[in-house]
C-alpha cells in the first residue's frame, strides 16, 4: 500500500463530513450541539530588550521569529522579579515565556563569569522533564548546563548536577526526598537560584497539591537561608482563577497572564449523546448506548471519509474495543480500509510507537484509538479530527485533546461523546459550560493538618524551625508544632525545634498517596503485583468476593489482609459484577462558614464520617439483576475531613411538593447528581468525594445533604463547592432535568459508587427540593 505524503494532501471539508455523518434523522438527534469556533490570528509583541541575543537567535532557528504577546508579558513580569502564572491554551508556547528570563539570566552570568545563577524546573512527571530537557538541548546554547535529576540519575550525574548544572529539571518527589533533605550539598546551587519554573501546575491538586505547596515552602525557606529569593514562573492549562491556585502553591502573590496571543485554526466542536436503548439496568432504569460503541461508529465513518482521526478512550480495553469494532464496520465496506485503523496503548515499545506515529503522519493509517493516559507521550501531527469517548475530566484536558487536531492552522473537528453520567449529560446539553469562561479551578488546601505536620518535621530536619518560619507555613503552624512536640516528633531547644530521631523525617509524608498505606493487589498464583488501591477505596473495591477490574481484565478477590495491606486475587470471568453495601454516618464537628439562603442554610466545616462496608451484591452483567447478597465482616473506618452541606427548613420541606415518603429519595438523588457535577467546578473526580443525605439529620434537625472530601483533613473540593454553591447546585438541577429518562438512570441520578444500591432515589423530588433550595437565594 502506498500512502500519499501529507504535504500534498488537501484539508478535508470537515463541516461537509459532519453533515453527511448526520444525514439521517436518527443520527442527527444524537448531535446535541455544533459549535464553530472561528480561526484566530496571532498577536505578536517585540522581543524584550533585555533578551540575550544568542537566545533570540536560537529561538529564531526554531521558527520563533517574533514572540506572542502572552509570552512577552509573562517574561517581562518574571524578569522584573514578579511571580507569574502563564495560563494559556494548548500549544501556545508557554515555555518561551519562561525561557526568555531564565535562559537570559543563565547566559548573562556565564558571560560575566560570576557565580552560578540557577534555574530549577519542576514537572509532575519524569517523562515531562526529559521531554523539556531535549527541547532545551535543541536550542544549542553553549553556556547552558542542563540536566535532569530524578530517580534514574546515577551517582555521577547527581554529582555533576550539584557541582556544575545551571538548569536542573526535576519533580516534586525528588525535591521532597532528596534535594531538600540533602540541601547542604546543593548549597551553591540554592544560593544562586534565580528562577523556579513549575510546569503543568494544574496537576498539583487535591492532597497532592497540598503536599507540593508545603514542599515549595520548604524550598523557599532553604533559599532564604542561603541568601537567594527565586522568582516563580508557573505554567498551567486554562482554568478558572489560575492566580488563586498559583498563590496557594507558592505562598506569595502571583500575577496571572491569560491573554493568549497564539493563532488557531477553525475548530468545529460537536457534542454527541448516545441514545437510550430498549435494555433495562438497575431498578429498571433505561440503559444508554455506550460511548465506546458510538465512538467506534464515528471512527469508522470518518475513516471512510479519509479524515485522519484519533479517538481518546478511558480504558485500555475500551481503546482496543473501539479499534476492533471500527475495523469490523470498515471490513464490510472495504477490507483495505480496515487495515488503516489501529489501537495505540501503553506497554508498546518506543519503536512500535514511533512506527504508529509515522504511519499516521504519512497517511497509511487513518484511524487510531488511544487511552487518555497516553496524552503526554503521544507525538502525532497532521490529524484532522479527535473523538472523545467521555469527558476527559477537565475542560483543559478536553481542549488539549481536541488541540491535537488541526495542524498548521488547518481546520479541526472535535467530537465529545457523552458517557452515561450526570456530568457528561449536562455538558452535551449545555455547550456554554465548555465554551464560556472556565469555572473549574485547581483546588487544594495548603493548611491540611494531615499534610502540614509531616512537612514541618521534614523542614525541622533540614534546618531547626523557629517562630519566624510560622508565617511561611501558614495558619495552624504554631498549633501543629506544639502537637508534634507533645508527640515527641520534634524537640524544643533554645535555637528552635529539632528533628532528633534517627529515621528520615521526609518519609513521614507519602506525597502521591491519599491517606493510609495503599492496598497492594497481588495475583495469588504468580505473586505478581497488579497494582494498588487507595486505602480509602479498599474496603468497597477489594473486599473478599469482589470482582476487581485491572486494565480491562477481571479478577476475583480471594482475601483482603488489612494488617499487611494486601488483596490476593485470581483471574476469573464471572458473568456478574459486585457492588458494596455500606453504612455511612456523618457528624458535624465544627462550622467554619455558613450563609442563609432564605430559610435554607449552606455551610462549610469539619465533619467526622463513619463508614462500614457491611455486605456486597452480585449483579448480572448487562441487566444488573441482583443474583444474591453476602454479608462482610469489615471494621468501621472513621474519617475526619471537610464538608459542604445544605439544609431546608421544616416549612420548606412541607411546601416543596414532595411527599414525606419520597423525601429521602429526593435528597439522595440530589446528593448523587451534585457529586457528579462537582468536578466541573473543582478538578477532582467523583471518587475523590463522598456524600450523605437524610430527611432529618440529628445535628441540624433538618433535611440535610452533605458532600465531603474523601481524604483525611480535606482536599479543597468541598470548599470549592461551598464557594460556588449557587452555580454548582443550579447546574446539578439542570443536569437532572436534561436527562430524558422517566425516573432516573446513570446519566442523571444513579451512581456507580452508591453504597445503598441506588435506593431510594426520586428524580422529580430532587428537582423540587433543589428548586426550593435555590428559589430563596438573594445573591
Ligand atoms: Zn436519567
Ligand atoms: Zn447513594
Amino acid at each position: 500500500m502506498s500512502a500519499p505524503p501529507h504535504s500534498s494532501r488537501a484539508a478535508p471539508d470537515l463541516a461537509g463530513v459532519l453533515r453527511r455523518t448526520t444525514a439521517n434523522a436518527v443520527r442527527r438527534e444524537r448531535l446535541t450541539h455544533l459549535e464553530r469556533l472561528a480561526a484566530r490570528p496571532a498577536r505578536h509583541a517585540p522581543w524584550p530588550a533585555w533578551t540575550d541575543p544568542r537566545l533570540r537567535e536560537a529561538l529564531r532557528r526554531q521558527g520563533v521569529t517574533e514572540p506572542w504577546v502572552h509570552q512577552v508579558t509573562a517574561a517581562d513580569a518574571a524578569w522584573s522579579g514578579e511571580h507569574v502564572v502563564l495560563a494559556t491554551g494548548t500549544a501556545s508556547g508557554k515555555s518561551v515565556g519562561y525561557w526568555l528570563p531564565a535562559l537570559t539570566s543563565v547566559l548573562a552570568a556565564a558571560e560575566e563569569g560570576r557565580g552560578r545563577p540557577g534555574v530549577l524546573y519542576l514537572a509532575p512527571t519524569k517523562a515531562l522533564a526529559q521531554d523539556q530537557l531535549s527541547k532545551l538541548q535543541g536550542l544549542g546554547l553553549g553556556p547552558l548546563r542542563a540536566t535532569t535529576f530524578d530517580g534514574d540519575s546515577g551517582t555521577e550525574e547527581r554529582d555533576w548536577a550539584r557541582e556544575h548544572a545551571n538548569y536542573v529539571l526535576t519533580n516534586p518527589d525528588m525535591l521532597h526526598h532528596s534535594l531538600l533533605p540533602g540541601h547542604a550539598r546543593w548549597a551553591k546551587f540554592l544560593a544562586g537560584l534565580r528562577y523556579v519554573v513549575i510546569d503543568e501546575c494544574h496537576h498539583y491538586r487535591g492532597v497532592f497539591g497540598s503536599h507540593v505547596a508545603q514542599i515549595v515552602r520548604r524550598l523557599r525557606r532553604l533559599c532564604a537561608h542561603y541568601g537567594s529569593e527565586p522568582t516563580f514562573v508557573l505554567a498551567s492549562a486554562t482554568v478558572a482563577s489560575p492566580a488563586d491556585s498559583a498563590e496557594r502553591l507558592v505562598g506569595a502573590p502571583v500575577r496571572p497572564v491569560t491573554d493568549d496571543g497564539s493563532p488557531r485554526g477553525e475548530i468545529l466542536l460537536a457534542l454527541w449523546e448516545p441514545p437510550l436503548t430498549s435494555l433495562h439496568g438497575e431498578h429498571g432504569a433505561p440503559v444508554r448506548r455506550t460511548a465506546t460503541a458510538e465512538t467506534a461508529d464515528l471512527l469508522a465513518d470518518l475513516v471512510v471519509e479519509g479524515v485522519r482521526t484519533l479517538a481518546f478512550v478511558r480504558s485500555r480495553r475500551g481503546a482496543e474495543t473501539v479499534a476492533l469494532t471500527a475495523k469490523d464496520h470498515l471490513a464490510a465496506v472495504d477490507p483495505e480500509l480496515a487495515r488503516r485503523v489501529a489501537a495505540y496503548r501503553g506497554g508498546y515499545l518506543p519503536e512500535d510507537r514511533r512506527e504508529i506515529e509515522h504511519k499516521l503522519r504519512n497517511g497509511s493509517l487513518l484511524g487510531l484509538s488511544a487511552t487518555n493516559a497516553l496524552e503526554l507521550g503521544i507525538d502525532i501531527a497532521g490529524l484532522d479530527a479527535v473523538l472523545l469517548a467521555g469527558f476527559p475530566g477537565t475542560r483543559a484536558a478536553l481542549w488539549q485533546q481536541v488541540g491535537r487536531a488541526g495542524r498548521e492552522q488547518q481546520g479541526a473537528l472535535g467530537v465529545l461523546v457523552a458517557r452515561d453520567d450526570p456530568l457528561d449529560t449536562y455538558l452535551v446539553h449545555h455547550p456554554e459550560s465548555l465554551l464560556g469562561k472556565p469555572v473549574e479551578a485547581t483546588v487544594f488546601d495548603p493548611a491540611n493538618p494531615y499534610v502540614l505536620g509531616p512537612h514541618l518535621c521534614a523542614a525541622a530536619a533540614e534546618l531547626p524551625l523557629t517562630p519566624d518560619d510560622f508565617a511561611l507555613f501558614g495558619p495552624g503552624t504554631a498549633e501543629a508544632v506544639e502537637a508534634l512536640t507533645d508527640g515527641r516528633l520534634l524537640r524544643r531547644r533554645p535555637r528552635g525545634w529539632f528533628w532528633t530521631r534517627r529515621d528520615r523525617a521526609s518519609d513521614l509524608a507519602d506525597i502521591r498517596s491519599t491517606g493510609g498505606s495503599p492496598v497492594r493487589v497481588v495475583e495469588h498464583e504468580t505473586g505478581r503485583l497488579l497494582g494498588t488501591v487507595d486505602a480509602a477505596a479498599a474496603h468497597s473495591s477489594v473486599h473478599p468476593g469482589a470482582v476487581h477490574l485491572h486494565q480491562g481484565d477481571s479478577y476475583l478477590v480471594l482475601e483482603l489482609d488489612l494488617e499487611e495491606s494486601v488483596a490476593l486475587v485470581r483471574r476469573a470471568q464471572p458473568d456478574y459484577m459486585t457492588v458494596a453495601r455500606e453504612v455511612t454516618d456523618i457528624r458535624i464537628v465544627g462550622t467554619d462558614r455558613s450563609q442563609q439562603w432564605g430559610a435554607a442554610t449552606l455551610s462549610f466545616g469539619d465533619v467526622e464520617v463513619g463508614n462500614q462496608v457491611v455486605a456486597f451484591l452480585r449483579r448480572r452483567l448487562g441487566s444488573g439483576e441482583v443474583l444474591g447478597e453476602e454479608p462482610l465482616d469489615l471494621p468501621e473506618r472513621r474519617l475526619t475531613t471537610k464538608a459542604c452541606w445544605w439544609t431546608l427548613s421544616e416549612e420548606q420541606v412541607r411546601d416543596c411538593g414532595v411527599a414525606p415518603a419520597a423525601l429521602p429519595g429526593a435528597a439522595h438523588a440530589a446528593e448523587h447528581a451534585s457529586i457528579g457535577l462537582l468536578p466541573l467546578f473543582a478538578t477532582c473526580d467523583r471518587w475523590d468525594i463522598g456524600g450523605v443525605s437524610t430527611a432529618l439529620h440529628e445535628d441540624t434537625g433538618r433535611l440535610t445533604v452533605f458532600v465531603y472530601d474523601g481524604h483525611p483533613g480535606g482536599a479543597g473540593f468541598a470548599e470549592r463547592g461551598y464557594a460556588d454553591a449557587h452555580t454548582w447546585l443550579t447546574t446539578t438541577r439542570d443536569a437532572i432535568e436534561a436527562c430524558e429518562c422517566a425516573d432516573g438512570c446513570p446519566s442523571c441520578v444513579q451512581s456507580p459508587k452508591c453504597g445503598n444500591g441506588n435506593s431510594p432515589l426520586d428524580k422529580h423530588g430532587a428537582i423540587a427540593v433543589l428548586d426550593t433550595l435555590l428559589g430563596e437565594v438573594t445573591t
